[in-house]
């Protein structure tokens, strides 16, 4: 839970994404670590991406090995500057941190979110 954190709508894709995200930052999501401390059982607690750590939101949208490099070609793709990713927040507010015009920095925050849906 990030106390005081206040989310940005993005208005350009469905609220299913954008709901997704703003579920994401105060740790909302039904990773298998938060599946276990709520006593629900989960079958492989193994990140589904690379099978090798535990689930968790940090792993599984920052710091596993694979998504890292979609992060990477995210950046080559979208021509941003190289970016390092710290928490699940700095997805969320990736785009405020580049000299972005608004249509664009919308637009980028946008391809976050829904990667961040897709993962
Ligand atoms: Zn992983």
């Amino acid at each position: 839970m990030v106390p005081g954190y206040v989310f940005d709508w993005n208005g350009l894709f469905p609220k299913k994404v954008v709901f997704v995200a703003w579920r994401v930052v105060p740790g909302r999501l039904p990773t298998s670590d938060t599946l276990k401390k709520r006593y629900i059982p989960v079958s492989s607690t193994l990140c589904p991406i690379c099978g090798e750590v535990e689930e968790t939101v940090e792993h599984v949208l920052v710091s596993c090995g694979i998504v890292q490099t979609l992060w990477s070609l995210i950046s080559l793709w979208c021509k941003t500057p190289d970016f390092i990713i710290f928490c699940v927040r700095d997805l969320v507010e990736l785009h405020k941190f580049f000299s972005f015009r608004k249509e664009k920095a919308n637009l980028f925050n946008a391809i976050c979110l829904v990667v961040v849906w897709c993962l």
